[in-house]
């Protein structure tokens, strides 16, 4: 029996990860507790609910043959937790003290001890930080981070795109989307690209390929839809409007660790929670991982639900060999 006062298992975080982690959590008995974090703007918008309230269409997510918008597909998430007993609680996990047993979590409330904790705190797109950028990227007006999620919808087709960014991931949403755009723009701010050669190469080998060099985007144009961008040149400071049917950023994700520095978790090379092989352990036994936070190589909706429930089985592997059920 785990001692009074002891949650078994806390999640952290109410994305896709935390909220499916819930559901098994609870559905095993585990009683589980989510923290589901409260509105930030620092390093990008994050909300509880996690980065699909920051998109409208979902078209990607298995179960909707019709698409769904991303909020609503999170109310349904949380609800499809709650209904199994979850409870949870409306604030941030601001320090994670794993040197003690059961561990203790400092939120904004105060404390909370666990035998056992998740982490599902994702990762953050990292935003120009415009607010005509902002506004559209959360009506569906044609701004995006994620091209491999939005690039394939109808309203992108044919269409001038325009990618910031320089890196791989920036060629990689860029090469995606010259399949369904007409000539898709790299804007870099730079006269060269940090991207791998090889990515490079896959990126302007395509007909329908442009990079536009030493330029920064300082507006996005269009009330409800984008019509365009205005560009600065880095060099000469002269500023000109570009016609563009859609605006991908693509300059990197920060994991959200921060909380998490004087913990003892491991990280790997890019900042993201280090796990051991295919399961959801980190380097701290009873500490397990889940999601964007822990994953910079897919980072979708469905993966992250599917981390969740690997860590939620985790933990009660974990808990049921320690005595705690
Ligand atoms: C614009 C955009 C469009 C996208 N479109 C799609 C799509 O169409 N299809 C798709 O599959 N994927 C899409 N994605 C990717 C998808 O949103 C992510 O892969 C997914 O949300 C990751 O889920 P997660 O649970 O790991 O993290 P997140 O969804 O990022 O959730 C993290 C959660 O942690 C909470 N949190 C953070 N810090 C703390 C803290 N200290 N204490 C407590 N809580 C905390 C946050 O409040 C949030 O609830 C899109 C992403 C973006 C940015």
């Amino acid at each position: 029996m785990a001692d009074t006062g002891v949650e078994k298992v806390v999640i952290i975080g109410s994305g896709p990860a935390g909220w499916t982690a819930a559901v098994y959590a609870a559905r095993a008995q585990l009683a589980p507790v989510v923290y589901t974090g409260v509105p930030k703007s620092d390093p990008g918008p994050v909300l509880p609910g996690g980065q699909l309230m920051l998109t409208t269409e979902v078209e990607n997510y298995p179960g909707f043959p019709e698409g769904v918008e991303g909020p609503h597909l999170m109310d349904l998430f949380r609800k499809q937790a709650e209904r199994f007993g979850t409870r949870i609680i409306e604030e941030d996990v601001n320090r994670c003290d794993f040197s003690q047993r059961p561990f203790v979590l400092h939120t904004d409330g105060g404390r909370v001890r666990a035998h056992s904790v998740i982490i599902a705190t994702g990762a953050t797109a990292n935003w120009i930080g415009l607010d005509n950028e902002m506004r559209l990227a959360r009506t569906g007006g044609g701004v995006s981070a994620c091209a491999v999620c939005d690039g394939a919808l109808p309203a992108f087709r044919n269409k001038p795109l325009a990618v910031v960014g320089g890196g791989d991931t920036a060629m990689e949403e860029a090469t995606y989307l010259t399949k369904f755009a007409s000539t898709v723009y790299v804007i870099h701010r730079r006269d060269s690209l940090r991207a791998s050669k090889i990515m490079q190469q896959r990126f302007l080998s395509r007909p329908n390929a442009q990079v536009l060099w030493n330029k920064v985007v300082v507006d996005v144009l269009g009330q409800d839809k984008i019509e365009g961008v205005l560009l600065e040149d880095t060099v000469t400071g002269e500023r000109a409007p570009l016609s563009v049917g859609g605006l991908f950023i693509a300059i990197g994700h920060t994991p959200a660790t921060r909380f998490l520095k004087e913990s003892g978790l491991e990280f790997n090379d890019k900042g993201y929670i280090a796990l051991h092989g295919r399961h959801s352990a980190t380097n701290i036994p009873g500490v397990f991982a889940a999601g964007d936070v822990a994953d910079a190589e897919y980072r979708q909706a469905v993966t992250a639900a599917g981390m969740g429930c690997q860590a939620a089985l985790d933990a009660e592997r974990w808990l049921a060999a320690q005595g705690i059920d």
